[in-house]
């Protein structure tokens, strides 16, 4: 490509808004451009990395077995109801509706479309597994957009979602895509780990996130400096004790603040009204971590609670339900007092002791937690606390760290959750129906990207990995306008095009303004067509090390490899 043609707006001072590298360096060397908060434009440059990155998806997903589609980003309400999370997605969920007042959303994430598609199409177990992926623009309203791609609130997300008769055959796919995305992290050059996500009652190996270790990553992981051992220890970001204000209203209130994780006390409910407690719990639980706080004594070891609990059964679809029971209220904020004896319902009622215990009782409930049982024993509450660094590695193997990281991956078990609440499901050998036993697969592609400029820059600019690269090589011829130069550099142009892709500079500017771009833009490799090119001397600059050699233009091609 000519970058007289193409579209390449390099900045020469640093935006003020941007604070980290990436996304200063991004917007400098002409890859982005910012149209509103978290609303991006990708230019030629970063649309080219984006397909590389697309690419090295693409091939990792099918290696493992799954097939592309494309899904609409534009999805029926109906949809999201049925599945419970239209009430329960809260505020990032972006919702509009058409000129006949029909409402919809934009998706941040597509089970209730695909799940909707297998359902009528896949009733045999015959079909089944079956792995379908999309690469595809989501939508999310976040709180606060930020560092550029990293966090926007329309972004690319490879998704993939898995469908199966037999928690073994999750098994096998969720380990295919364990692989898979470390080999797609490896080929963008990153540093990551993956590493245990807080999963709420799901369990802890269920759920993985793959985490690039970055100082501005926000999420925190504590790993073993002698094994494989590594978690993410977000908890919970800002929980909340809700506490009842008055028994006699039996009745649950707003247990949820949107973008907030949330402790619900359900203690005297579960007495009085355990089915209603357990749905909306349920319900919640879908979304993210509920914590569930049981103080007392009640009949919350009883199996169907904790059943109906684990595998999410949701059985009340009705909507007008549903919503009454997230309108009414839960309580005020407040201080609250555990007694010693308590009961758990459900894994994540474990963190909500931890979280109560250990200091729910303050005015700012900021929490930065470990999954408790996971990342260390749960038997006496008093002894509680969170996870620190030097702290022995839960699987007796080496001493904690902490490490930031960004989430570029997450990998989780889904069980049946959403076939439950929307009746997709399939007939065995016998005839007998079961729900789908689903699996769900993320990557942030426009973020991998970010983490991909993050790691590797310089103070002149961005270094990119050869398998990211927008092209392999830049040529610069430094006059143009001497003749000797510019038809060196033409002829050039076009064989080097045979094996790689080049950004060939043509522009009429300074070798001063050319090299600072390409500094920027970092391309491995520069070949820069000067003086000695009456010659047939060219020089060749390596952008990762600095390293330069002139080569004669005859044995370029080889140099390059
Ligand atoms: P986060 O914890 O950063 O908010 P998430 O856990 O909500 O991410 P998932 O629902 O797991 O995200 O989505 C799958 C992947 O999509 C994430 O691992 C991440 O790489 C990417 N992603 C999520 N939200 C955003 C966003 N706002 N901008 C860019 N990428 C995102
Ligand atoms: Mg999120
Ligand atoms: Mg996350
Ligand atoms: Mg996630």
């Amino acid at each position: 490509m000519k970058q007289s043609m193409t579209f390449i707006p390099t900045l020469r001072a640093v935006p003020s808004d941007a604070e980290i590298k990436s996304h200063q360096l991004l917007l400098r060397a002409g890859f982005i451009k910012q149209i509103a908060s978290g609303i991006y434009s990708y230019l030629p440059l970063a649309k080219r990395a984006l397909d590389n990155i697309e690419n090295i998806v693409r091939e990792e997903m099918e290696k493992a077995g799954a097939a592309e589609l494309l899904l609409p980003a534009l999805q029926p309400a109906e949809l999201w109801q049925e599945s419970g999370r239209w009430h329960t997605y809260g505020d990032e969920l972006m919702r509009l509706h058409d000129r006949h007042d029909r409402h919809f959303a934009l998706g941040p994430t597509h089970e209730e479309v695909i799940t909707s598609i297998v359902k009528d199409a896949v009733q045999s177990y015959k079909r089944l597994p079956l792995t379908l992926f999309q690469i595809q623009t989501k939508y999310r309203d976040e709180k606060r957009p930020r560092f550029g791609l990293l966090r926007g609130r329309e972004f690319i997300m490879k998704d993939a979602y898995s469908f199966h008769t037999s928690h073994e055959s999750l098994d096998e796919v969720y380990q295919k895509m364990h692989v898979a995305y470390t080999n797609i992290f490896k080929r963008c050059g990153l540093n990551f780990r993956s590493v245990l996500a807080d999963s709420g009652a799901i369990g802890g190996k269920d759920t993985q996130e793959f985490m690039v270790l970055s100082e501005i990553g926000e999420d925190t992981i504590a790993y073993s400096d002698q094994s494989d051992y590594a978690a993410n220890i977000e908890m919970a970001d800002v929980c909340q004790v809700y506490e009842k204000p008055d028994v006699a209203e039996k009745e649950l209130k707003k247990i949820k603040t949107p973008g907030q994780k949330t402790i619900v006390d359900v203690s005297e409910f579960l007495s009085v009204k355990p089915s209603e407690v357990i749905k909306s719990l349920v319900m919640l639980a879908d979304e993210e971590p509920v914590m569930v706080l049981v103080r007392g004594d009640h009949e919350v070891n009883d199996i169907k609670v904790k059943n109906a609990l684990n595998a999410k059964m949701v059985e009340f679809a009705e909507e007008e339900k549903t919503k009454e029971l997230l309108k009414c209220s839960f309580g005020s904020i407040g201080p609250i007092q555990i007694p010693s004896e308590m009961k758990i319902i459900a894994d994540h009622a474990v963190g909500a002791m931890v979280n109560a215990v250990c200091g729910a009782n303050e005015d700012e409930h900021h929490y930065i937690n470990v999954v408790p049982g996971r990342d260390f024993a749960v038997d006496e509450y008093a002894d509680l606390r969170f996870i620190q660094e030097g702290d022995p590695s839960p699987d007796g193997k080496g001493t904690i760290r902490f490490a930031r990281g960004i989430e570029v991956g997450h990998i989780f078990k889904l069980g049946t959750k959403y076939s439950e609440a929307m009746s997709a499901g399939f007939l065995d050998e016998n005839g007998k129906p079961h729900p789908y036993i689903m699996g769900c697969y993320g990557i942030g592609v426009s973020r991998t990207l970010t983490a991909v400029a993050e790691q590797f820059n310089d103070e002149r600019g961005l270094i990119w990995p050869v398998n990211i690269a927008p092209y392999d090589v830049h040529l610069i011829p430094i006059n143009m306008k001497d003749s000797e130069q510019a038809s060196c550099a033409e002829q050039l142009y076009d064989e080097l095009q045979a094996e790689y892709d080049v950004l060939f500079d043509d522009r009429n500017e300074r070798a001063g303004v050319k090299f600072n771009d390409s500094d920027l833009i970092g391309l491995p490799v520069r070949v820069t067509v000067g003086k000695r090119a009456s010659e047939g001397i060219v020089e060749v600059k390596v952008r990762k090390t600095g390293e330069m050699l002139e080569v004669h233009r005859g044995d370029l091609s080889a140099t390059l490899q």
